[in-house]
């Protein structure tokens, strides 16, 4: 029997367990979390995406506002907008939406977020410390999804799985494969320059899929009774004309395959800002301690 990993239902879930969180925070240590998004830019994709995170940060309890700069905003201008927030203590989480224009350097403007407030976990130290092993919490958000998915069919042990991530970007496959890591998986990271890379996918237990190329991963490539997580988000034209979302894998191919698989839409998408909203609550419960 194949396991469609419902992202919406488990998402929703997850949100209502931090709103009990951010109620107790709120009554025993009198804070409200708060996350600022900056959208730099007019990309229709971002702007929808920042308002979902913005909206589902208010409806578990936060505070949540928007920074909308314009496409031209020149660098400075940006890190002068982090500056600020770093220093606000009424702000615990600070996400700037990416992609940004081309005339901004991204990491220059990761670097400049407060580790602390950075709810996205993809600054340096951040990196480094789930790297070492130690991270601070505060884990890059739709690798955290992934795990949380791939449990729900394999349990909570994935000690000894073989998984197979492809892709190596910052923000995906890398810190996916520290977290396969870290739960005892013997890890594959693949890549554009892969040798034979079906068959190093054949081996997976656990198949990552972190691309961007639309229904890449085929039924062949893929382990009969294994774990598939798809990352990918691509638009694609139909026949018809009409434009529709798909994963990295071939879903209508690999369903009759895998023992259990995250749908596109509904997988892992809405998992990433459920993520986010954990992390503004384990920042804000961290600014209470220190
Ligand atoms: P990147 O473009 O940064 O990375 C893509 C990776 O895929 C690279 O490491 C690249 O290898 C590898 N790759 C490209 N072509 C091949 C190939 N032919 N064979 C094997 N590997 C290949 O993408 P992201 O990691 O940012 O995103 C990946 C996908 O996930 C996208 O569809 C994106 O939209 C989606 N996404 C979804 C999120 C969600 O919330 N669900 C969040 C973030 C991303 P190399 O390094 O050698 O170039």
């Amino acid at each position: 029997m194949i396991m469609i990993l419902d992202g919406k239902l488990t998402a929703k879930n997850l949100r209502a367990q931090l709103a009990v969180e951010v109620t107790e925070l709120k009554t025993k240590a009198s804070i409200c979390p708060k996350l600022v998004v900056i959208l730099v830019g007019n990309d229709p994709a971002s702007q929808v995406y920042v308002k979902n995170k913005v909206r589902q940060t208010q409806e578990t309890g936060m505070v949540s506002n928007e920074i909308k700069l314009a496409e031209e905003t020149s660098q400075e201008e940006l890190l002068k907008h982090l500056h600020q927030l770093n220093q606000d203590s009424s702000v615990h989480g600070i996400l700037v939406q990416l992609p940004l224009p081309a005339h901004i350097n991204e990491s220059a403007v990761i670097a400049a977020i407060n580790p602390e407030k950075d709810v996205d976990g993809f600054h340096a130290i951040n990196a480094g410390l789930l790297f070492n092993g130690e991270s601070s919490g505060l884990v890059p958000c739709t690798p955290q999804g992934c795990i949380i998915l791939a449990k729900q069919y394999l349990g909570n042990d994935l000690s000894g799985k073989h998984a197979v991530v492809i892709g190596r970007s910052n923000i995906v496959g890398k810190p996916v494969a520290m977290l396969l890591l870290q739960e005892n998986c013997t890890v594959t990271i693949a890549h554009s320059k892969t040798i034979n890379l079906v068959e190093v996918c054949q081996q997976a237990d656990i198949l990552i899929a972190a691309v961007g190329i639309a229904k890449f991963v085929k039924a062949e490539w893929v382990k009969e009774g294994a774990t598939v997580i798809d990352v990918g988000i691509n638009r694609i034209i139909n026949h018809e004309g009409t434009a529709s979302l798909v994963g990295d894998v071939d879903y209508d191919e690999v369903v009759g395959k895998c023992g259990a698989i995250t749908p596109v839409p509904g997988g892992v998408g809405p998992m990433t800002i459920a993520c986010l909203l954990k992390n503004t609550l384990i920042a804000a419960k961290h600014s209470v301690e220190n």
